[in-house]
């Protein structure tokens, strides 16, 4: 069989790409080396967001296109996305008041709000939002962005892609690419084995991976290799910080941004760093300097004082981000998306992906869609603005409305159990559990709520075929766990895989 479009890497973007182009009737193949948002996409900070900071550097054709992206992404996705409040205090050495709010003015009127707030001043000697800080900081603004479950919009969008007839191969490296004639010849190696497949169009969606998968080219994709440069950022984990229900946005005297955001409703997640990184990314790790940045910028404004073995987890992921100028300070690079596109008559079609956000996944996906249509004729229009994602179409009810009739139609269930389940499955929640009555009829308890069926669901319908797939990605299950509660959980699990 001949692919009309192979897509290399299953983080975000080549998902997105995949389900965009299996949904305007394309035959479209993904093939990810590892799992599912394995890559850079389950390490983010987990917002879809304008990006506040990044007025600053004067990006206003990005921050409206990701405030627009907002209320896009929350409407297809709301189990897995909602609207977290900001709190800016104004710390010594941050910036002054009239800039906070000339950039609050012009992030709640840059792109069209629908259901998110806007920005206000707020007495942080008063509002409940202050007693987690320190009492020296007594004023600033709140604002409003999304939290998001990066690592679950990646499957869902896979998901999505698969329900349109795109076929996923996980655990499946590409390893050549070959242009032959009008057509891709892809070698692959993956758990069956090695093979080949072939496709009329390409796209090199492997994030921090893509010059690498650019040298599997024959031919020179030297431009690549120099516009990419690739950053590190890291996140620590500790017990939620007492009282803070709110995310926290705290500025460093270098002018740097740290987000300290509600997480997996017991933590608190704290990033990020920005770090040059080279190397293989899979080696990506927080070294002691991070460490120590991020718990002492917390503890300058936060009441009650971290240290390092407070860490319960941390994980880094590192960016490929576009920069054709070279830039000497890495925070400033933009975040936006580029797209490098070879398409000479009589060779095949082949886009590269550089850059780019959780938040503009979609808008990527059709621009660069867009960018090959006039190669592949039989493309049909972009579909994806108004379409929700697997278990997104919860209609007029909110996601904790939709809770609530949850527990009304399986009332023997703990509601925590089912408001997980709710924020991972949506209206595919019914899928998961099916006739069971109570949790006893969902088979062997694996540890951390996991069930015996939940894991079966996640291994047939969402590719998980490690333990770590479904304890990091698909859940975070594995965060609520002892190390000896994980190891057993594992062990448990394999079984069902
Ligand atoms: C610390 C940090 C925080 C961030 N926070 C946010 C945020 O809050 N909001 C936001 O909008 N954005 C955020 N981002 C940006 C966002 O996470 C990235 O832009 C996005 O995840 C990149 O997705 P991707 O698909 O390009 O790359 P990846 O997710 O890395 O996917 C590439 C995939 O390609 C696969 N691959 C590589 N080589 C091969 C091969 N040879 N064969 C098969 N597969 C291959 C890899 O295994 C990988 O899974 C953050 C980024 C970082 C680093």
């Amino acid at each position: 069989m001949i692919y009309d479009l192979a897509v290399v890497g299953g983080g975000i973007n080549g998902v997105g790409i995949a389900a965009d182009a299996a949904g305007r009737g394309l035959s479209v193949l993904l093939v990810e080396m590892g799992d599912l948002a394995s890559g850079t996409s389950s390490y983010s900070s987990k917002l879809v967001h304008g990006g506040l900071r990044y007025l600053e550097h004067f990006e206003f054709r990005l921050v409206r296109k990701s405030l627009q992206e907002r209320e896009v992404l929350l409407a297809r996705a709301p189990h897995i996305i909602w609207p977290l409040r900001f709190v800016l205090p104004q710390g010594p050495g941050g910036r002054s008041s009239l800039l906070l709010r000339a950039g609050l003015f012009l992030y709640d009127h840059l792109g069209s709000r629908e259901r998110i707030p806007g920005s206000s001043a707020v007495d942080l000697t008063r509002d409940p939002a202050g007693r987690p800080l320190r009492r020296d900081l007594a004023s600033g603004f709140t604002y409003w962005d999304c939290h998001v479950d990066d690592a679950r919009l990646v499957v869902l969008n896979a998901r999505a892609a698969a329900d349109k007839g795109a076929a996923i191969k996980t655990r499946t490296r590409v390893e050549a690419i070959i242009a032959e004639g009008i057509e891709w010849r892809i070698a692959l190696n993956g758990v069956g084995g090695k093979c080949e497949v072939r496709a009329r169009a390409l796209v090199n969606a492997a994030g921090p991976w893509t010059q690498d998968v650019a040298s599997r080219f024959g031919g020179d994709q030297s431009r690549v290799k120099e516009a990419i440069r690739l950053v590190k950022g890291s996140h620590i984990v500790v017990p939620r910080i007492a009282g803070a229900q709110d995310a926290y946005l705290c500025q460093s005297t270098d002018g740097r941004v740290v987000f300290a955001i509600p997480y997996e409703k017991r933590f608190t997640l704290i990033g990020t760093t920005d770090v040059p990184f080279s190397g293989d990314p899979s080696d990506a790790e927080i070294d002691e300097d991070e460490q120590g940045y991020l718990i002492g910028l917390a503890n300058q404004y936060f009441a009650q004082p971290l240290a390092r073995a407070d860490i319960v987890w941390s994980f880094s992921g590192v960016r490929s981000l576009y920069d054709g100028s070279r830039s000497a300070n890495v925070s400033s690079v933009s975040r936006d998306y580029h797209f490098e596109l070879n398409a000479e008559p009589g060779r095949p079609p082949l886009l590269t992906v550089l850059g780019g956000k959780l938040t503009t996944y979609r808008r990527l996906a059709e621009t660069g869609l867009a960018r090959l249509a006039p190669s592949i004729p039989q493309m049909g229009p972009a579909w994806t603005a108004n379409a929700t994602l697997p278990g997104g179409d919860l209609g007029e009810v909110s996601l904790p409305g939709f809770v609530q009739r949850l527990c009304r139609t399986r009332p023997a269930f703990d509601p925590e159990y089912l408001d997980r389940l709710a924020r991972c499955y949506g209206t595919r929640v019914d899928n998961v559990l099916g006739d069971a009555r109570r949790e006893s009829d969902l088979g062997a308890a694996l540890g951390g709520g996991l069930t015996e069926r939940e894991v079966c669901y996640l291994n047939q319908h969402e590719w998980a075929s490690e333990p770590d797939d479904v304890l990091w990605r698909r859940t975070k299950c594995g965060l609520h766990m002892t190390v000896d509660e994980r190891r057993w959980a594992a062990e448990k699990i394999a079984k069902f895989l």
